[in-house]
């Protein structure tokens, strides 16, 4: 792994869309491998995982290239927020993959025994994992764990706007896992369409509610169960009894890496009055510390993904309502760490989740008018408090609804293995990571067993009373 940031990137390599008319014959192949029970040993699972942890460890220098090139992430945060989750991602699976696919044994009712019950976790077969640009290796990678882990087959479409990111995977995944099992396909639209087409067993989504309505209707056809890994705009709730100091280091950490294009990124800070100018004061300096005075020159700053973001994050920042920041250059898509205050609902800002570093405040008179405005929007994906009186959390944590909580910092909670990650309502369904992953991927199917030593006929016809009587018995 290579610690420094090279200041030139080098040139982007297009992406090489799959040839739509192949897309069947490639899932026909996957399906036939699963078929011939080619996933099934747990053996073989545990190397498709072996061989996924060394793709990550050994082209650890590739893929931050291509993440430099695609976003122009820093090598510390690509190894921080994509290698280095994905190495624990596989090792957890591995420790536990004995365990995760044994039965797992359930209480049995007096009236059906003597019998005893068990899930038993089943592959589901071929799935399909799409993805986002903008954690394009963890993204696409993360799922696959859970679905080599459950015994599938999994088709893999990363995304167009990361294409460098693609092409790695592309051209180098099948030299450590099975291609024919994992293949991927590499497109858009045209790609993408032409794989939804085909029938999987499961979908995983990630990225944007448009496109998941797109997916599930396509879904709905075959009947194929989804997961959809969403978006949307994710509140902060800075409380006045927070920590001022610290509270301002992890929402500039959690807004501005990744150039806020971060799905659980803090998209706007709901806070209470009498600390809102003591936040925003530690707000500058922190964003300073982090970035220096000229932020486009940080090694450690990226950049929007492409033009079209860039022209919609920047067409959000209402120069009249800027606290800091505000700069922006289209030849470079650097928008800078960006603070809005006396901000209210009806601002452009405030419409739609941000996908980018614009940090819009809004004063609040109390808890209650926090809890007021986030119930009032759609459920966020995640939802960040800054509070040390647990009266005040525990108002918050039983008022309100997301799909994951991290209380005192920013995007922590999706970094516990023990925690699903998921969202909730207009933010997605469904989950992974960890045991929920493997979880996601597997049916797990009931098996009851009865003892043949005894057969009562109770249940047998003829219905006579004294059974009617006996059967009210266990009522
Ligand atoms: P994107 O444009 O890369 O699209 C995602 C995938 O959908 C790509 O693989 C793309 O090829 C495919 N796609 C695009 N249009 C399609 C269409 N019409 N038909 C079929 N497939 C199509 O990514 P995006 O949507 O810009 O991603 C950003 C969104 O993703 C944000 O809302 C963000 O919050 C969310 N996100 C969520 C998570 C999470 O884990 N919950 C993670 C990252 C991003």
């Amino acid at each position: 792994m290579s610690t420094t940031q090279e200041s030139a990137p080098a040139a982007t390599p297009s992406a090489q869309p799959t040839a739509t008319q192949d897309i069947p014959g490639i899932v026909q192949r996957a399906r036939e491998r699963f078929n011939e029970d080619v996933t099934r040993p747990l053996a073989w699972r545990d190397a498709q995982l072996a061989g996924l942890a060394e793709f990550v460890t050994k082209e650890a220098d590739a893929i931050q290239e291509a993440l430099r090139d695609d976003l122009r992430k820093a090598d510390f945060e690509s190894y921080m927020a994509e290698i280095w989750p994905l190495t624990i991602e596989v090792a957890d699976a591995r420790k536990n993959l004995k365990r995760w696919t044994s039965p797992r044994k359930v209480k049995t009712p007096s009236v059906l025994k003597p019998a005893s019950g068990v899930l038993r976790p089943d592959p589901l077969g071929v799935v399909l994992i799409v993805s986002p640009w903008n954690y394009p290796m963890n993204l696409v990678l993360a799922p696959l764990v859970g679905a080599i882990a459950a015994g599938n087959c999994a088709v893999l479409k990363p995304s167009e706007l990361a294409p460098a990111t693609s092409r790695l995977l592309a051209e180098r995944l099948s030299n450590y896992v099975d291609g024919e099992c994992f293949p991927v396909v590499e497109g858009a639209v045209p790609e993408t369409t032409a794989l939804l087409d085909q029938r999987f067993d499961h979908i995983c989504y990630t990225g944007g509610a448009r496109v998941a309505r797109i997916v599930m209707a396509a879904a709905a056809k075959h009947l194929t169960p989804t997961t959809l890994e969403l978006g949307g705009k994710s509140p902060c709730i800075v409380h006045d009894s927070a920590k001022l100091g610290v509270t301002a280091k992890r929402i500039a950490w959690g807004k501005f890496m990744n150039c806020g294009q971060t799905c659980v990124a803090p998209d706007y800070i709901l806070v209470s009055e009498s600390c809102h100018d003591a936040l925003v004061k530690e707000l500058k300096s922190t964003i300073d510390e982090f970035y220096g005075s000229d932020v486009q020159q940080s090694p450690d700053y990226p950049r929007i993904v492409n033009e079209a973001h860039f022209d919609r994050v920047a067409a959000l920042i209402d120069p009249d309502k800027v606290a800091h920041g505000g700069q922006t250059d289209r030849s470079d898509r650097f928008i800078a760490p960006t603070l809005m205050t006396d901000v209210t609902a009806d601002d452009a800002v405030m419409q739609d989740e941000i996908f980018g570093p614009v940090l819009p405040i809004i004063k609040i008179r109390d808890v209650d008018e926090a809890i007021r405005m986030v119930n009032s929007r759609e459920k966020p994906l995640a939802l960040y408090l800054f509070a040390e009186d647990k009266g005040v959390e525990e108002q918050v944590l039983s008022r309100t609804t997301a799909g994951g909580v991290t209380v005192n910092h920013t995007i922590l909670h999706l970094s516990n293995g023990n925690m699903p990650f998921g969202g909730v309502g207009e933010s997605g369904m469904g989950a992974y990571h960890g045991k929920w992953g493997f979880d996601t991927f597997s049916h797990l199917k009931p098996v009851l067993k009865k003892a043949t030593w005894i057969d009562p006929p109770i249940t047998y016809p003829p219905y006579t009373s004294w059974k009617s009587k006996l059967l009210s018995l266990f009522g």
